[in-house]
């Protein structure tokens, strides 16, 4: 039995870790002494019967995040168990030693049962996210961890203590991208895109193609590499634009054919000029809580509408949300609302969301966070 301090939940309050959802929050607790921020505590049911192991957090509404639900000690060992399996789920999904993509997520928080945790693996190199206080603790054994389980396969990690690390250059389905995480946004790459890429490559022939919230690019080598004609990237980041254009020379592409605009996407959508074969619309969550999600549909109603006047009629659009706190159901709403508004038929041809290196627990289903349709708008 582990020897962690100890909290009781309160009278009703059972429900949730008995589901094996791996919050406790700040109303479910019984009054405690203070606990340091970050500690490993122990909760018990209102009977006094274990229920889970975790990290403890003093703010924000999430009090404990439960690191298992056996009565263990969190050891070296622990943390090797867990990268262990997030390992083994990567190698079951054919992404460890595959020689077309060197890159994916390796831990993914909730998904791989270590709430409060990101590591990216980006070809030989960890970045370690943490995004708790606990996790901000064990980063040590973390990196050990990380070492014990990768050996030869780690090059180097990087985590908030140390920097960014170096850029580099990734390899994603046989595409190569720089990622480079000294150059503004800190996030390097969207890894959560490779498989809806590898679906724009597959009906890219032939297409003209408008790609906005572009970043560095990363649709526009897929697009181009599947034959597409023409492509024009829209970002408002310069940095980002800068490293696109890089990144469709380090293809070998031909630079003509890829035009990267610096320009607000909403704007640039009121005139985008003539009308695309393919619209790509992947924009930033527009909402990161549950108060913004009204705002929040109300844009993805607009920016939809917008993207789908661009497309000519018999084109696809590919159409992403990455908020969390807009389900499926409601983005596929204000998708629907967008279709009247712009007075376009659209199809669903393909429903999307975020690979399997982003696995979500069944017990924790708000892991579910990126979404996306294909639609062939007529
Ligand atoms: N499609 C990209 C990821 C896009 S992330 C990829 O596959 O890698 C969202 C991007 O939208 C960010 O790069 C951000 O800089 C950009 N962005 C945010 N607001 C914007 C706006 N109003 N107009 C244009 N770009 C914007």
């Amino acid at each position: 039995m582990s020897s962690y301090p100890e909290l009781r939940l309160r009278p009703g309050k059972d429900r949730s870790l008995q589901r094996r959802h791996p919050f406790v929050f700040s109303g479910a607790l019984d009054d405690h002494e203070p606990i340091p921020d970050g500690a490993v505590v122990r909760v018990t049911m209102r009977d006094g019967a274990f229920a889970g192991v975790g990290h403890y957090q003093q703010g924000g509404s999430i009090r404990v995040r439960i690191l298992s639900f056996d009565d263990c000690e969190i050891t070296p060992a622990f943390w090797e168990r867990r990268i262990k399996s997030a390992m083994e789920l990567r190698r079951a999904i054919g992404l460890k030693d595959n020689p077309a993509t060197d890159s994916y997520r390796l831990v993914h928080g909730e998904g791989d049962a270590l709430p409060g945790l990101i590591v990216d693996f980006y070809a030989g190199h960890a970045v370690v996210q943490p995004h708790s206080a606990g996790m901000t603790a064990a980063l040590p054994e973390i990196r050990a961890a990380l070492k014990a389980v990768l050996g030869d396969d780690l090059g180097s990690v990087s985590d908030p203590s140390t920097g960014p690390g170096e850029p580099r250059v990734i390899r994603e389905n046989n595409n190569l991208f720089k990622v480079d995480w000294t150059g503004g946004q800190k996030t390097g790459f969207y890894l959560d895109q490779r498989v809806n890429r590898a679906l724009v490559q597959s009906l890219s022939a032939d297409r003209s193609v408008l790609n906005v919230f572009s970043y560095t690019g990363a649709f526009a080598v897929y697009a181009l590499k599947g034959g597409a004609r023409h492509v024009i990237s829209v970002e408002s980041s310069r940095p980002a634009n800068a490293m696109a254009a890089e990144n469709t020379r380090l293809n070998g592409l031909d630079p003509a054919s890829h035009d990267v605009v610096a320009a607000d996407a909403f704007e640039f959508l009121k005139s985008p000029g003539e009308n695309h074969d393919m619209v790509i619309l992947d924009p930033p969550a527009f909402a990161k809580h549950l108060s913004a999600r009204h705002a929040a549909i109300q844009a993805y109603r607009r920016i939809n509408a917008l993207a789908m006047q661009a497309v000519r009629r018999g084109g696809i659009l590919f159409t992403f949300s990455c908020s969390q706190v807009v389900t499926a159901d409601l983005f596929r709403g204000a998708v629907f609302a967008a279709a009247l508004d712009a007075g376009r038929e659209a199809r669903i041809l393909y429903r999307l969301q975020q690979p399997p290196d982003h696995p979500v627990s069944i017990h924790h289903p708000e892991g579910e966070y990126l979404k996306g349709l294909a639609l062939l708008v007529t």
